[in-house]
């Protein structure tokens, strides 16, 4: 697993910052989202066939974000923010 550095962890909350992000949990309002130390891929997957990718195979993949995940203290609902639209793709 990538872990993000306190100087990486300092440039995401920056970069949220910019962007306008408000750290608020809009799901319980009463807690606050903490950005989580850990990075996480979100992946595209497409199959070749209804069924799924042929035995033994993983399925091909069509897209991939690098993402930062925020989530809530208090009632856990997260949020996924793209490391490209934030403008540190580069990070990983
Ligand atoms: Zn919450």
């Amino acid at each position: 697993m990538t872990e993000l550095s306190q100087q990486q962890l300092e440039q995401v909350s920056a970069a949220l910052y910019r962007a306008s992000v408000r750290l608020s949990c809009q799901t319980c309002s009463e807690g606050t989202l903490e950005i989580d130390r850990a990075l996480y891929a979100l992946e595209e997957v497409t199959a070749r066939s209804p069924h799924g990718a042929p035995e033994g195979q993983a399925p091909p993949r069509k897209g991939r974000a690098l993402c930062v995940v925020l989530s809530c203290e208090r009632c856990g609902y997260m949020r996924l923010h793209s490391l490209a639209a934030l403008g540190l793709d580069q990070m990983a």
